[in-house]
């Protein structure tokens, strides 16, 4: 579905009829182009025969608040852009109830967390729960960007399903182009930190991500956390994930200073080290829709898990030790039979 420009203008046309400058349906198609940042209708007109058809689920418009205020002015006397706007929106909004609309002039002012949970309707959301998310970009014949489709259909997205299919009619969920400018434009970037990394204009001081706070880099190797490693590795997965795969106002230098990271690599790699061959097999399973792909996840998730383990019986006593009840360990014995075959056949 996408906002068709003609209905949009004979609404606009209407409501404008009780107003000090009512507007001609033909001024009314003109300035309804330009609240879509068309300089004419011609323009628009053009635009459409060259856009590849997208099934436009997610309903998002950016009046274009100055281009409409000059042409409202142009054509019709309009000496109030606020006003104008306001009866554009209007007219969005009886024709399309659930419709987002930004004006191109308030952006400063909108998160471009709350823009992106408009989008998809999700309210309040968090960058955090944007982590997963995928998207598309979707692009015409000629590579310009048309716009973005994100895609909820990863079991974190379960709860609100319901909710996004209601809303959307799928959990795939359609942003023009012009939402990656909301997006870039609604904030001003800031720095984001990982744990650890040194403030800007302030050596000596590193952030903590467990205390929310500067910290001396005396409290780094003080007793108060024990788990930097992975407060790192957390904070670079939120960034290379999240944030800059959804292009929020925030940056981080490719060379920021960090006062734990080169502690924190070298425990992966340690840890990475230490793990059998039985480990890395499960971690190839977690995608299965089985008990194995069940006991698999478990197993991942499980920090005290003996990575290390190369035999059954280990394998076995530590999962009647912590789940000593009948599904988790026939799960364990199958895992282990199909692990030796596979192990034994690429021998
Ligand atoms: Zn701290």
């Amino acid at each position: 579905m996408s906002i068709d420009i003609s209905r949009v203008a004979r609404s606009v046309c209407d409501l404008s009829a009780g107003s000090t400058s009512p507007l001609k349906l033909s001024h009314a198609q003109q300035c309804v182009a330009a609240a879509f940042g068309f300089k004419s209708l011609a323009a628009y007109q053009a635009s459409k025969k060259i856009e590849t058809a997208i099934d436009d689920n997610g309903m998002f418009v950016i009046i274009e608040s100055d281009l409409l205020a000059s042409r409202g002015h142009e054509l019709a006397g309009w000496s109030d852009g606020a006003a104008l706007t306001d009866v554009v929106e209007d007219a969005i909004r009886r024709l399309y109830p659930d419709v987002t609309v930004h004006h191109s002039r308030r952006l400063e002012r909108v998160p471009a967390v709350l823009a992106i949970s408009e989008l998809v309707g999700l309210n309040p959301i968090v960058v955090d729960d944007l982590d997963e998310a995928r998207y598309e970009v979707i692009e015409n014949q000629r590579g310009e960007v048309q716009g973005f489709r994100f895609n909820f259909d990863e079991p974190q997205w379960t709860q609100h399903a319901a909710h996004i299919r209601r809303r959307h009619g799928s959990l795939a969920v359609f942003a023009p182009a012009s939402f990656l400018r909301v997006v870039k434009k609604c904030q001003m970037q800031e720095r984001f930190y990982f744990h650890g990394d040194e403030q800007e204009g302030q050596p000596g001081q590193f952030f903590c991500r467990a205390c929310d706070l500067f910290q001396p880099a005396a409290h780094f190797s003080s007793a108060e956390h024990q788990d930097h490693g992975r407060r790192y590795f957390d904070a670079h997965r939120l960034w290379d994930r999240a944030i800059a795969r959804w292009k929020l106002p925030l940056r981080r230098p490719s060379n920021a200073h960090n006062i734990v990271a080169g502690r924190a690599i070298e425990e992966r790699r340690a840890g990475e080290a230490s793990r059998g061959d039985f480990h890395r097999w499960v971690e190839r399973q977690t995608g299965r829709d089985d008990r194995v792909g069940d006991l698999a996840k478990d197993i991942m998730r499980d920090e005290k898990f003996p990575r290390d383990v190369m035999t059954r019986e280990a394998v076995i006593a530590y999962v009647e030790s912590v789940a000593p009840w009948n599904g988790p360990v026939e799960a364990a014995k199958v895992a282990w039979r199909e692990f030796l075959g596979e192990r034994d056949s690429s021998i």
